[in-house]
Parts: C-alpha cells; structure tokens; sequence
C-alpha cells in the first residue's frame, strides 16, 4: 500500500462541503440555526431529552463538572484507561480525581472495583462517577446507576467512543450509549477520529430541563437573556429594554460555529451507515484473528458495540507497532494509563497502583478502523498483523 493507513479518519462528502458552503454564504456565522438543528437532530438520534452543543468533548466534559457542582473538596471516580479529558475536567473545577481499576474482559471501568473504592470510605466521601464507554464498548450505566443511587453519587458517562452503541440492561430494557436516562449527563466529542467529525465539536445530552438550561448558561458566559432565567438583584431598571440580560454566574464562550454545526448535521445524517461499516470491518477482523495468537475484546450479547476503536492485545506489541509503521500502517494506542502520568502522579498516583490497566496497556493496539477503509487495506493489514504474530 502506498497510501499510510491510519487508525482513524473523518470521511467527508460534497453534501458536508456544500452544507458547510452554505453557512458561509449566509449572514451568521456563529449562533445560526444549524446550532439548534444540530442539537435537535443529535438528541433524537441517540434518544436524549436534551442536547447542548459546545466547543468540543473536552469543554464539554469541563460544564458537565461545573454544573454537577464539583469543587475543591469533591471527588471523583473515573478510569484509568481513558483520554485524559476525562479526569482533567475534575481537576479544571478544583476536584480531586480518583481511579480504579479497569474490568481486562472489557477495559471498562471494574463496577466491583467502583464498589470496593466506595464501600472503604464513609457516606459522602466519593460524589460521582465518570464511566466511559472505552472503544465504543457500552458501560453498564443501569448497573452504576443502581451503585450510584445507594451512595448518593451522580453519573457523567463519557460517551465520546460510543454514539449510536446501545446495551440491554439486566432486567431486559434497551438503553443507548448517552441517552441520559441513566447518567445524569452524558458527552461526545466531534473531533476528526471520532464517529460524527465537526473539526472541533462536542455535545452533552441531559436528561432535566434545569441541567438543560444551566449548561446553556454556562456555555455563553453565564449570560441568559431569558426573562423566566432572571434572578435578583436586578439593575433597578423598571422597564427592561431588548437589549436587557444577565450574568448571574461565571461561565464560558464554549459556543460551537455555525460551519460547524452544519457540518456535524450532515454528517450524523449518514451515522447509521457509517455505524454498519465499522461493524461490518469490526465482524472482519474477528473473523481473522479467531483462534490465532492475536488476543480481541469480544461484546457480550446484549451490548451493540460502537467501535470507535478496534482493540487487539498481543505480547510484542512494540515489535508489531514498529513491523506495521513500516508497512505504513499507523496503528495507535489507546491509552496510555491516565494515572501514570507526570501530572496525576504529581496528584498522588503511581505506576503500580492499578495492575489491570497497566497489564492491558502493555499490550493493546489499536488497528485502523474507519468507514472508508476498503476491504483490500483491511486484508493488507489482517495479513500484516499475521505476518508478524503467527496464524
Ligand atoms: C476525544 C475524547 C475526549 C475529548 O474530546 P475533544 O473533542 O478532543 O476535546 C474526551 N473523552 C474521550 C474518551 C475522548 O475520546
């Protein structure tokens, strides 16, 4: 192959150009209609009351901790195997993150370690928790929403891998990955790898109108210019003009442009077929690698699997990475454990701390998958990875 094959690409047609062409044409190039659109849009496809559309994942996760009311003095459980926006967000907002371990069968955040972390502390100790649906794969949320509701602790499910995922719950209901029917909030992310590409972008979905309207607050500043969002003490004006709003606390610019809300629109409009695909490559690679040396992360049966990334674990992992780098295959790995470094070993963490995550991230990687990768780049890399594990 002489074009290098990534991990991840976004996939652009001439209806997103054209749909992004037209923002431009038009007179408002932030705060235009497609940011409504797009949220409205968003939150039917993934079955969510609310959505809110914000300046990417990370900011996103940044509100989501801000209206949650995490501070100094808050804690926080996440995954170690995670970007590290998942647990800086606690950190921006003066918190304290605290890790567990991951569940090796599913790279997920370990409920019983959860459970454990929780049960050694008294009432109160802990606030909430952050899953993340890790690679696409969907986390439990009615499970940690049981966990959640005997201590007193709130759910934020980093939903970046997964839009479009969905799982059964023990009692036979369907949920889908971010929907906030289980976690009080939920966050994507539009980042170029991820599903839906919006350049930068992200989106939390809510499951109240008080989260709703709060984080739409937060994301302009703290500024409202609804009338029913006043609060005292007013200005002393007896009549209100149109020009009349408040700042009633400190927020953000975390707006989305319009360009690039038009461009998350037409894009989620071929989300289910881009789904397929990466199932349909993800069911490839199965097929390939059952019953050789090369080690995958199955779904269990009632989980409908995202696949942002497609995960293989192996016991040279560096030898295969440099073996496919020169075959110009940009395998990546996801992720370096959060609580290794420099920065949250500063906070306390240390190398050793959670075995689990760091035996799993001494042998993952991450293959390409994206919904334009042809059948034939996939058996290049198929055949690469075999070449060099062993059939
Ligand atoms: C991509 C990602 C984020 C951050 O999203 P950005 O849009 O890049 O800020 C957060 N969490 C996870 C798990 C991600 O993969």
């Amino acid at each position: 192959m002489n074009n290098p094959i990534p991990y991840g690409r976004q996939h652009i047609t001439e209806e997103d150009i054209a749909a992004v062409a037209h923002v431009l044409r038009g007179p408002m190039l932030t705060q235009g209609p497609s940011i409504g659109a797009f949220e409205k849009a968003f939150a039917e496809y993934i079955g969510a009351p609310y959505a809110v559309a914000v300046s990417n994942g990370t900011a996103a996760l940044h509100l989501c901790a801000m209206a949650l009311g995490v501070g100094p003095g808050t804690r926080v459980i996440t995954t170690s195997i995670t970007f590290s926006a998942s647990a800086n967000c606690i950190r921006y907002c003066g918190g304290e993150v605290v890790f567990a371990d991951i569940d090796p069968d599913t790279v997920l955040l370990d409920i019983n370690a959860v459970r454990k972390l929780i049960e050694a502390h008294p009432r109160g100790y802990f606030s909430g928790i952050i899953p993340v649906d890790f690679a696409g794969y969907p986390v439990d949320m009615a499970a940690f929403r049981a966990l959640a509701d005997e201590h007193g602790l709130w759910l934020l499910e980093d939903s970046c891998h997964s839009p479009g995922g969905s799982f059964v719950d023990a009692n036979g209901g369907s949920h889908r990955c971010g929907d906030s029917s289980l976690a009080d909030l939920a966050i994507f992310s539009f980042h170029p790898v991820k599903h839906i590409a919006c350049g930068e972008g992200g989106m939390i979905t809510a499951g109240t109108e008080a989260l709703y309207n709060h984080l739409m607050r937060l994301r302009t500043h703290g500024i409202t210019n609804k009338p029913g969002d006043f609060t005292p003490p007013y200005d002393g004006e007896p009549e209100r003009g149109g020009w009349y709003m408040q700042l009633r606390e400190l927020g953000y610019n975390y707006r989305l442009t319009d360009m690039q809300a038009a461009l998350g629109l037409s894009q989620l409009q071929r989300a289910d077929a881009m789904l397929a695909r990466r199932r349909e490559i993800a069911a490839r690679y199965d097929n390939a690698f059952a019953g050789t040396a090369v080690a995958t992360i199955r779904p269990t049966q009632n989980v409908g699997h995202a696949y942002h990334l497609y995960v293989i674990q192996t016991d040279n992992r560096k030898g295969l990475y440099d073996h496919l780098r020169a075959k110009n295959i940009f395998a990546q790995v996801h992720y370096i454990p959060v609580h290794t470094m420099p920065y949250y070993q500063q906070q306390g963490n240390r190398p050793g701390d959670f075995p689990l995550a760091e035996c799993y991230y001494s042998r993952c990687l991450s293959l390409p998958m994206y919904p334009t990768l042809t059948d034939d780049e996939q058996q290049y890399v198929i055949d690469a990875v075999l070449a060099f594990v062993g059939r």
